[in-house]
């Protein structure tokens, strides 16, 4: 089969379609052919050489996968050939303490997919019974990539960590990209008024549609992070917000912790420089905030964004579709932020069988 190797990280990294064997499913696995996998800021992140924490040699790259179950092992029961799937993040054993308590996507013998092992981007991959899960009927395929992440990670990073209430003032940083765009579509759902903040004037309409109510242009530099607290403050009467689902991360410090309300919860949710932050205790004591951080997705989570995506509620927002050979094209949109929403690649768009 063919699949894409990382050569050489760095900030052109050498990516190369490579000839591997279709792995062969374990007991317990599933072999999947994957119509899409989405090019996550994660994949960028790891060919850029900024992540290297866990990654393993060699490792095949993507972890947003849908495909088709083509084969399964003889332990599984709960999945057939023929069947839609999508991948969670992390390939989890089903038996732990953390899997029995739905989060397997903190499995104690986890591994993260296209992180630790072999993930998505290539025309097979084989992954536990346990790390997939059904698409429903009426998502299509290239859309159900996305499920997990971003639109399972944003749903859960705002209704369960964040817990948006209806009404409440939610900022959404890095609105226009993958987690962004769809954190927008699930506050706007949950009935929050969304405040969507982006560096891309252009991006204003787009981000209307998906449910923003404002949208705040962020002129500040990332040297200074100057910029949108005091906007969020001019737009919510000086109460600040709710809660601001940080997508972005040291760029937009502090003006993600000074535009929150009293009582306010901030979840950090990206971190596209790797930069550190000073942080003043005061700022956070005075207004009873709440910071969390935030990643993955539970098997639960995926099931209800599939859910909300076969009732209209969200939808999977696709900037591009690209062939698996296109991967550097991915790669160079993405560092240059282009993408509202996620770039997929399809490795089987090829035709082969
Ligand atoms: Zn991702
Ligand atoms: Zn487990």
């Amino acid at each position: 089969m063919k699949a894409v190797s990382l050569k050489q990280t760095g900030e052109t990294p050498e990516l190369e379609m490579v000839d591997l064997p279709v792995p062969s499913p374990r007991v317990d696995q599933a072999l999947v052919r994957v119509s899409a996998c989405g090019f996550c800021h994660h994949d960028r992140s790891v060919m850029a050489g900024l992540l290297r924490r866990g990654v393993a040699g060699n490792v095949v790259l993507g972890h947003e996968i849908s495909g088709l179950v083509e084969a399964i092992g003889s332990g599984v029961t709960s999945l057939r050939a023929g069947d839609r799937v999508v991948s969670i993040l992390t390939e989890s054993c089903g038996n732990c303490d953390r899997c029995a308590a739905g989060h397997e996507h903190r499995c104690r013998n986890g591994l993260g997919i296209g992180h630790g092992r072999d993930g998505g981007f290539a025309e097979y991959v084989a992954l536990s019974e346990h790390s997939l899960v059904r698409v429903p009927e009426g998502v299509d395929p290239i859309g159900a990539a996305l499920l997990a992440c971003p639109m399972g990670v944003a749903l859960q990073a705002v209704q369960e960590t964040a817990l948006v209430q209806p009404g409440e003032a939610v900022v959404i940083t890095g609105a226009s990209g993958g987690l962004g765009a769809h954190a927008v579509q699930a506050a706007a759902a949950l009935g929050a008024r969304v405040l969507a903040v982006s560096s891309s004037p252009e991006k204003e309409n787009a981000l209307r549609r998906l449910g923003a109510d404002e949208v705040l242009i962020n002129n500040g530099s990332e040297e200074t992070g100057l910029g949108f607290d005091e906007l969020v403050m001019a737009m919510t009467g000086d109460e600040g917000a709710d809660a601001v689902i940080d997508t972005v991360g040291s760029a937009l410090y502090p003006s993600t912790l000074r535009c929150l309300a009293q009582y306010g919860r901030l979840v950090l949710l990206g971190e596209v420089m790797g930069r550190r932050v000073s942080l003043n205790p005061a700022e956070v004591i005075f207004r009873d905030a709440r910071i969390f951080g935030a990643s993955g997705v539970s098997r639960a989570m995926v099931e209800q964004a599939g859910r909300m995506v076969a009732e209209g509620k969200l939808r999977p927002v696709i900037d591009l579709e690209l062939p698996l050979e296109q991967v550097s094209d991915a790669y160079r949109l993405v560092s240059e932020r282009k993408p509202v929403g996620r770039i997929v690649l399809l490795p089987n768009a090829a035709g082969r069988a």
